[in-house]
Order: C-alpha cells, then sequence, then structure tokens
C-alpha cells in the first residue's frame, strides 16, 4: 500500500530575544519533541509594536539567538521580521512560511503572557486560524489554570505544553547586568560572554 505523506510539522517561535536565555531554549526544545516538529523558525522580531521600551540592535538580537540556539537540532534562526521594513506582525510571517511550505501545519510556539495578550495582536483571529498555539505557563503569571480570552473562542486551536514555570526573563537579566549581578545560572555561557564583550545592558 502506498505510504500517505504526512504533513510537515512547522514551529514557528517569535520574540525580542533580548537577550534570547535558558527559558526560551527549554521551551524550544519541549516545543520540538512534544509537538514532534520536523522544524522551528526562532524568527528574532523586528520593530516590535508591542514592546514598550527599544530592543538592542537587531544584529546583536540576532547574533545572541544564533548563539543560544545555533546548536539546536532542526531550528533554523530566521531573519526576515529583522529584514522587513516596518512593524513586525505576527501573521505576516505565518503567512509567508504557510506560503513557503504548502499544506504544513503551522504551531506557534508562545509562553503565557503573550497567550493572555494574543486578542490585541495584529489580526489575531487569522493568526489562531492560520497556527496551532502552543503555550508554556510562565512564572509570574497567577490564574494559570484559567483560559486565555482568545482560547476561549477557539479552545480547539491552542494546546499546552509540558515545560515547567522557570523563574527566568530577558527584564530580569537585563536588570541584574545594570545592578552587577550574575547571569550565569539564566543565560548560556557564549551568550554572556556575547553580552560582555559588547556592553550590553549596562544602562536602562
Ligand atoms: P522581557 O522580559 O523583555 O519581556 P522575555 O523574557 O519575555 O522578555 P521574549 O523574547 O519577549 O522574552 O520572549 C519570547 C517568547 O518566549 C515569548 O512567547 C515569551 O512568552 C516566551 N518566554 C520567555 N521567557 C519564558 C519563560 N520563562 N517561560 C516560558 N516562556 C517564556
Amino acid at each position: 500500500m502506498p505510504q500517505l505523506s504526512k504533513a510537515r510539522r512547522i514551529g514557528v517561535f517569535g520574540g525580542a530575544f533580548d537577550p534570547p536565555h535558558l527559558a526560551h531554549r527549554a521551551l524550544l526544545e519541549t516545543a520540538l519533541h512534544e509537538l514532534r516538529l520536523d522544524t522551528v523558525h526562532v524568527v528574532p522580531t523586528g520593530d516590535a509594536w508591542h514592546k514598550p521600551r527599544q530592543l538592542s540592535a537587531a544584529n546583536h538580537r540576532l547574533a545572541m539567538a544564533q548563539l543560544a540556539f545555533g546548536d539546536v537540532p532542526k531550528i533554523c534562526i530566521d531573519n526576515r521580521e529583522i529584514a522587513r521594513a516596518g512593524p513586525s506582525y505576527t501573521i505576516d510571517t505565518l503567512r509567508q512560511i504557510a506560503a513557503e511550505a504548502p499544506g504544513a501545519e503551522l504551531f506557534l510556539i508562545m509562553g503565557a503572557d503573550q497567550a493572555a495578550a494574543l486578542t490585541r495582536w495584529h489580526e489575531w483571529q487569522a493568526i489562531v486560524q492560520l497556527a496551532i498555539i502552543c503555550v508554556a505557563t510562565r512564572a509570574h503569571l497567577s490564574n494559570t489554570n484559567d483560559l486565555f480570552e482568545a482560547e476561549k473562542l477557539f479552545p480547539e486551536r491552542f494546546l499546552h505544553l509540558g515545560l515547567p514555570a522557570l523563574h527566568v526573563s530577558a527584564t530580569q537579566i537585563r536588570s541584574n547586568i545594570v545592578n552587577g549581578q550574575p547571569v550565569q545560572t539564566l543565560v548560556s555561557e557564549p551568550v554572556a560572554r556575547y553580552i560582555a564583550d559588547h556592553h550590553l545592558y549596562l544602562s536602562h
């Protein structure tokens, strides 16, 4: 009997990655494994419309993403949002990736803070139609058992990853650096070295 060809399973993991840290990597590895993904596009954001602060230069964030995740099998560091002029919209990225891989199933990977804000994203309903939303718990969010607003409307388009709550955030890392505190338990050694070599995050 002829083998039915299975749809490719493509993960998309976006973020400022300013800097990329160990919880990002744990989330990426958990998603790859639990969702049996064929590949994951790690997409550093360009001009992030939803981040209130100025991000570090894109070339630094891209270089650090390469150092943080470059050795994870099956991933590609995807610079399309950085290369794109104007605001970074996830829906544009998903549409491009869908067009590049016809018939693939898309899985959008995010932490619970982003899932909670999803209904404020540009064309969020189109995002939910195009990709399964794969959510990891975030340590600082309370009522983690509550369904997200978008999930209440489209429960069949959400799934929850089995990543334990990890007390790591880029905010914490930047603050540690400003305050002369160590970051060794929060970022990989090459990322820590890159931050030091390029004098990143020394002022707010
Ligand atoms: P910041 O503290 O500057 O807001 P961040 O640590 O949330 O940054 P981002 O680059 O904004 O890092 O996050 C990229 C993605 O990774 C988002 O979907 C975010 O929810 C998720 N993420 C970040 N940290 C964690 C964590 N500790 N556990 C689970 N998901 C996380």
